[in-house]
């Protein structure tokens, strides 16, 4: 998926029962093992989350320091984990380290914790016995013998429900699904008939799935013994959407059965399952279309399955719909049969084997167009009056399919491939096998109206999902902790492929800000490991964040600059062939590429670091004559910066790279893996200067002695272009990033951007105005307009004759246009030289001519958005935004515009009315309050309306979603006082235990507490320098 998933369920949330029906976890948080150090990829700990609620529930927030106190609590609760099977335990004591014993001797402060959670775990076992509507059976409480059995939860009938983990048990296999669907749009209703095949692996009474509120009608099972189609009894446990079918006899080991299962339910007012979509046609009648979209976990609400994805199997999809529509699913359309008045069937052919979140399937009236490529008919799908918008979208698929062919060496193993644009969609995309369906505008491009930084979206987007056919389709992790092997690989494939496809759209200095943008997220210490054990619906929904994509991305980058392209591509090769069709981890990965490295290095070893690992390090350099003295420690952005210490457990092995002035051009960047906490380099000869991680490739700050930083500094100003783009981009971040941590003053980093002046690039002005922005907008939102002014005064000086010299044509290279509509727009929102007259007058004469007069396409937004400070601008501009004539590109310009008003009345009427998403699509909400946060007013009236709508919000969005993650960002992040950190504190603490755990909760206090430290320590400063 592209950037932001969704749904799910509401699963348990009673803090006993997360501890005792969670499973084994199977992914390892280095992070919070205190005796790991130096990290030993291979000693490693688990970190069961349920155990950390329940000793939160306690009050006690450091589990690291005395992680025997959950186990002790758990012994207490009895029940607890009691659950887990023998070997979990073993294994869990085969991970400890137990060296130097201090891990095991309970401390003073571990039998106080036991006491408490002796009496608690007492009244709580009472409370639950007592309770007339107990989760549990009797027996299941009464249990005498509490070696190894298990308690069971109640289904909705009242019968034992004869499983308790979240996840499914692995003694039955789906091997084939037959699946009937017939929705009715104008009902909203969907019937549907499943017949799964399953084989058994061990013998049992009962097949556990999963199945989200459908209406089960029938059920039987047949076998190859059996005379005939037995009916069979299904038990339901809605907290975990699980269902038991209870067999008649005995399923046998090595036998395959036919569960057969009718069912009902409605289609989704949510973005996710099977849901419905409202949009006007060419005669702006209201129409209606199905779709799908079942990552991570909404596969269940259409049929019921095995909603893992480790659970492969192949899928035959029927879909009886009215005679004038038409269908897509993942497979080519095989045939259509009549089976009612007006009704026929289409009939697809059968999948390969694949997860369940990969099914598709789409009831409407799209047109196409198409080009075949060996053998692969590709086509891209849209409303009829937008397919002159998807040319440019069938050319880069066609040609991005072929560069992956050839890169992976394995055919695209489907006949089709479609692409298609849905009107209302909350992720960017999502890559359903032979199926990927985008928003509008990430699949649309036109000439007219959308810009270069458009093309650039909707190709990169296309060579996320393209690249996903391989990585996630053919290949899946097996569980969503591993995550990242889908989304950071095909992040990282979209952005090289697009490197080698479309060179031209300068894709990397995208990936660059996304890697710069994810290091401030994860040098929160409330950040987690790339990989992190997750269960239940809301973990599994916040995977889908930066740590997964760009970090995941970032990381692999640079293991490929590191060990070459030849050797990753490769092990890439390797991996994908052998697990075809299959299910990997993490270490799948580098042990193929291990083959191809062959003992020359250690790439699981060295990998481990970054993924099981929290945050980056720190590299400091200090040189003396020609040695260079390094050591690295953990980044962190502490709210404790006074006596900033880093943790000595952290040890990552950094492939560093360096260039120095003397560098000879093909021995260039040097290399060297750092896998100690320090090290020396000796290099050739006493040079002038030395500049570590080459290009950013590398995912690590540097830090230099003072001495070196000046000379660096110096050398911006007097020959800026001796280093790359990249480099001084790469710079710009490094001196903000340590101001942020006290190793250098603010005073310093000020000195370094005065070299702006000689600037033309955009990759670095970008960066330097994103850090100005930053500091911007703390002081503008604490009411000091004053100082805000004179900040953008400083860089207003840098940049003030580059304003000037900029055109508002359409001419000039990629990289011009891209540093133009930066520069302009930086320009016009804080009235630097002659920005707004020039917008103002573009935008009038637009609204003069009624929107017809075309505007330059790279300052489109600029015009619009200056426009929009006139009560009559922004009216039209509404206007035209209401009207069905502008372009989805220019559409998103225009609310962009809308939404950058200061008048509070407006900004709630927009908000307001994307929630209702009628007028204005839901799927814009969040973009919209990321954009009204930016002003006075509206950072205010976001945080309220957030507050207030927050039911409504999770309801839509689901909890922990990318989308829900953006809202809690962009509502909070521009906060710096304590009485604005008791308020977000305190309203996230009035909802949901699962509410004020989200990460991204966790991250908006620790921001607005490092706001708080930063104003501390910097305001005065500023006060004084500007
Ligand atoms: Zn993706």
């Amino acid at each position: 998926m592209e950037s932001f998933p969704h749904d799910r369920i509401q699963l348990p949330r009673n803090m006993i029962e997360n501890s005792m029906f969670e499973e084994e976890p199977d992914v390892v948080d280095l992070a919070k093992e205190p005796c790991l150090h130096p990290l030993e990829p291979d000693e490693v700990e688990y970190e069961p989350r349920s155990s950390r609620l329940l000793v939160r529930g306690l009050g006690e927030h450091e589990m690291d320091e005395d992680e025997e106190d959950y186990e002790s609590s758990a012994k207490l609760l009895g029940m607890s984990f009691m659950n887990r099977s023998a070997g979990l335990r073993n294994n869990a004591a085969g991970y400890r380290q137990n060296s130097d014993g201090s891990c095991s001797v309970p401390s003073t402060r571990t039998m106080v914790v036991c006491a408490v959670v002796l009496v608690i775990a007492i009244s709580v076992i009472m409370v639950i016995y007592l309770l007339p509507k107990c989760t549990f059976t009797k027996e299941g409480c009464h249990k005498k013998n509490h070696t190894m059995e298990l308690i069971y939860p109640l289904a909705t009938n009242g019968k034992r429900f004869p499983w308790a983990k979240i996840r499914l048990p692995s003694n039955v296999k789906p091997l084939h699904y037959d699946l009937v669907l017939q929705p009715n749009l104008t009902t909203n209703k969907f019937t549907g008939s499943v017949q799964i095949t399953v084989n058994v692996i061990q013998v049992t009474w009962n097949i556990i799935l999963h199945s989200s509120q459908l209406n089960i009608t029938k059920a039987t099972l047949t076998s190859a013994g059996w005379h005939q189609a037995k009916p069979v009894e299904i038990l339901e446990y809605p907290m975990h959407d699980q269902i038991a079918v209870v067999a008649p006899d005995a399923l046998l080991v090595g036998q395959t059965y036919n569960l057969s299962i009718d069912y009902s339910s409605n289609l989704s007012d949510t973005y996710s399952g099977f849901y419905r979509v409202s949009y006007k046609d060419e005669q702006a009648e209201k129409r209606w279309l199905a779709a799908t979209q079942f990552e991570p976990l909404a596969a269940r609400s259409a049929f019921p399955c095995f909603d893992e994805p480790a659970f492969k199997a192949t899928f035959l999809i029927k879909i009886k719909r009215d005679e004038q529509r038409s269908t897509l699913s993942n497979m080519p359309k095989k045939v259509t049969i009549p089976v009612a008045d007006g009704i026929v069937q289409d009939e697809f052919s059968e999948s390969l084997k694949m997860s369940t979140y990969l099914v598709a399937f789409i009831v409407a009236d799209l047109k196409n167009i198409s080009k075949e490529i060996n053998g692969t008919l590709v086509s891209v799908y849209a409303m009829p009056q937008k397919l002159g918008q998807v040319e440019h979208a069938l050319d880069a698929a066609v040609k991005l399919l072929e560069f992956y062919q050839k890169y992976f060496q394995i055919e695209y193993p489907l006949q089709k491939l479609d692409l298609v644009a849905i009107p209302d969609f909350q992720a960017g995309a999502m890559e359903n096998w032979g199926l990927i369906t985008f928003r509008e505008t990430t699949l649309f491009y036109d000439n007219k109206t959308s810009s270069v930084m458009d093309k650039k979206l909707v190709t990169t987007v296309i060579a996320h999902e393209l690249a996903h056919q391989w990585f996630g389709n053919l290949v899946t992790m097996e569980w969503w902790n591993d995550l990242w092997l889908n989304e950071g690989f095909a992040t990282f494939m979209e952005y090289f492929a697009m490197e080698k496809t479309f060179p031209e759209l300068l894709a990397d200095e995208e990936f660059l800000k996304l890697r710069f943008k994810t290091m401030m997220k994860d040098s929160l210490n409330v950040s987690r490991p790339i990989s992190s054990a997750v269960q239940s619906s809301e973990q599994i929904e916040e995977m889908f964040d930066a740590l997964s994509y760009i970090k995941g991305a970032s990381i692999l980058l640079m293991l490929q600059k590191y060990i070459k392209n030849d050797i990753f591509q490769a092990g890439l090769q390797n991996y994908l062939y052998d697990h075809s069709y299959g299910s990997t981890r993490s270490d799948d990965l580098w042990d193929s590429m291990n083959k191809i490295t062959n003992g020359t290095l250690d790439v699981k070893k060295l990998m481990k670091t970054w993924i099981l690992q929290k945050g980056f390090p720190l590299v400091t350099v200090k040189r003396k004559g020609k040695s260079l003295y390094i050591q690295q420690e953990r980044f962190l952005r502490s709210v404790e910066s006074e006596n900033w210490t880093s943790d000595a457990s952290y040890l990552w092995h950094i492939p560093l790279s360096y260039t120095t002035s003397g560098c000879i051009s093909f021995l260039c960047p040097y290399a060297y893996l750092l896998d100690q906490k320090s090290a020396t380099i000796e290099l050739q000869e006493e040079v002038e200067w030395v500049k570590f991680n080459v290009d950013m490739d590398g995912y690590y700050v540097v830090h230099y002695a003072e001495g070196d930083w000046q000379i660096l500094i110096d050398l911006l100003k007097r020959e800026p272009t001796a280093l790359s783009a990249n480099d001084r981009a790469h710079l710009i971040n490094n001196i903000f990033s340590l101001v942020g941590i006290g190793k250098v003053s603010l005073l310093k980093a000020f000195d370094l951007i005065d070299y702006l002046v000689k600037e033309n690039h955009s990759a670095p002005i970008t960066q330097a105005l994103f850090q100005m922005n930053l500091i911007y907008h703390l002081i503008d939102k604490r009411g000091m307009q004053d100082l805000a002014a004179r900040v953008v005064g400083r860089v207003g000086k840098l940049l003030g004759s580059k304003i000037d010299e900029q055109t508002w044509t359409e001419n000039g290279t990629l990289s011009e246009k891209e540093f133009r509509s930066t520069v302009l727009a930086f320009a016009c929102s804080h009235h630097l030289g002659n920005c707004s007259t020039t917008a103002t007058e573009l935008f009038n004469k637009w609204k003069n001519s009624n929107g017809t007069q075309s505007l330059p396409t790279d300052v489109m937004k600029t015009v619009f958005t200056t426009g929009a400070k006139t009560d009559d601008g922004w009216k039209f501009l509404l206007s035209m935004y209401m009207s069905s004539d502008p372009e989805a590109e220019e559409k998103h310009k225009m609310l962009e515009a809308l939404a950058s008003t200061e008048d509070v009345r407006k900004l709630i009427w927009l908000m307001q009315r994307s929630l209702e998403g009628d007028v204005i699509r839901a799927q814009e909400l969040s973009h919209i309050i990321t954009t009204v946060s930016q002003s006075v007013p509206g950072h205010l009236l976001a945080w309220d309306f957030v507050k207030e709508n927050w039911e409504k919000l999770i309801r839509k969005f689901h909890l922990g979603s990318y989308t829900i993650q953006n809202i809690v960002t962009a509502s909070t992040f521009q906060f710096s006082t304590e009485a604005h950190l008791r308020e977000v504190k305190a309203f996230f603490e009035s909802k949901s235990e699962e509410t004020s755990q989200l990460r991204c909760v966790k991250e908006a206090i620790e921001t607005i507490q490092l706001n708080i430290q930063w104003m501390e320590t910097n305001l005065a400063k500023l006060q004084q320098w500007l």
